[in-house]
């Protein structure tokens, strides 16, 4: 079994998610609450001109920056693009010295809780997912339901995911959803020091994972205006389930606009604020039980 070495935790991707950013700043001043025996914790603040200027980004949103061939291309020379294959050198490195895993902490708008996205069902993480909800039934797990390349920054390294916590408003500092995010991030450490002892706790034999199958874009008119709102109904209702038939949007005069599909879906990042530009209303998932091999594997 390989060990864990270096772990990454990455704050302020997006500049205007505060909860990441002071924590990131409260664990570089007292770096004891996140080191453990076992490896090295290394800190980052991902945009800092995005978070002096409290924006979400300056010239690109750099959590889309990240993708293989984007790295490699000279031309790119934004603020961000410029800020990505930094961070590329900072976390991953040529040789021996990378990080063996990225916990990027964000926040959002919309009523998402305590989530955990994983990049991919490697095992490892999958068993962490488990063992997260395990101890705290509010904690959600989801994946991408494809395996193509991503553009995230937690994409540097095959262990990475993203610690998203809301209902939290942009550039706001909400307590409790400061210390709830602190807490998450001490007990995944706990665990992968765990994991490195060989003591890792027992983990569930099956782990509900919440696969994003596709995104879902807000009525518009041929102009691309918007033509709708969330339906009430929904708002506020990430991870429950959408049945066919059920009032997606409201019209701004008063017409349900129903959920057309066939099967029942689950949306998630249902009306985040930073989404309106990107054109997305919410993120359909499936709900998968997904069987567990063991709660110690790791192939790295
Ligand atoms: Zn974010």
């Amino acid at each position: 079994m390989t060990k864990i070495k270096r772990v990454a935790i990455v704050g302020g991707t997006h500049g205007n998610e505060f909860t990441g950013v002071y924590l990131i700043k409260k664990f570089e001043k007292d770096p004891a609450l996140i080191q453990r025996p076992s490896f090295q914790t290394l800190t980052l603040l991902g945009n800092p001109r995005a978070f002096e200027e409290r924006r979400r980004y300056i010239e690109k949103d750099l959590n889309r920056c990240f993708l293989k061939q984007d790295l490699q291309d000279t031309t790119l020379s934004s603020y961000e693009d410029t800020r990505a294959k930094n961070i590329q050198q900072l976390l991953v490195p040529k040789g021996n010295s990378q990080v063996d895993v990225i916990m990027d902490l964000h926040s959002t708008t919309t009523n998402m809780g305590l989530s955990i996205i994983l990049q991919n069902k490697h095992p490892f993480l999958l068993n962490l997912g488990a063992y997260l909800s395990s101890v705290n039934p509010l904690v959600k797990v989801s994946c991408p339901a494809s395996d193509k390349e991503s553009s995230f920054l937690r994409s540097l390294c095959e262990l990475g995911f993203v610690i998203e916590v809301g209902p939290v408003a942009q550039s706001v500092l909400s307590a409790e959803w400061f210390q709830k995010t602190e807490e998450l991030v001490c007990t995944i450490l706990n665990y992968l020091e765990a994991s490195n002892q060989g003591t890792v706790p027992q983990s569930p034999s099956t782990v509900t994972v919440y696969l994003i199958t596709s995104n879902v874009d807000y009525p518009r008119n041929e102009r691309g205006e918007i033509q709708a709102m969330i339906h009430p109904r929904l708002q506020f209702r990430d991870y429950q389930p959408l049945h066919p038939g059920d009032p997606m949007f409201l019209t701004f005069d008063g017409q349900d606009i129903p959920y057309t599909g066939e099967s029942t879906v689950y949306p998630i990042f249902i009306n985040e604020a930073a989404y309106y530009e990107k054109g997305i209303a919410m993120s359909f998932t499936e709900r998968q039980e997904i069987l567990l091999s063991s709660n110690n594997l790791m192939e790295m």
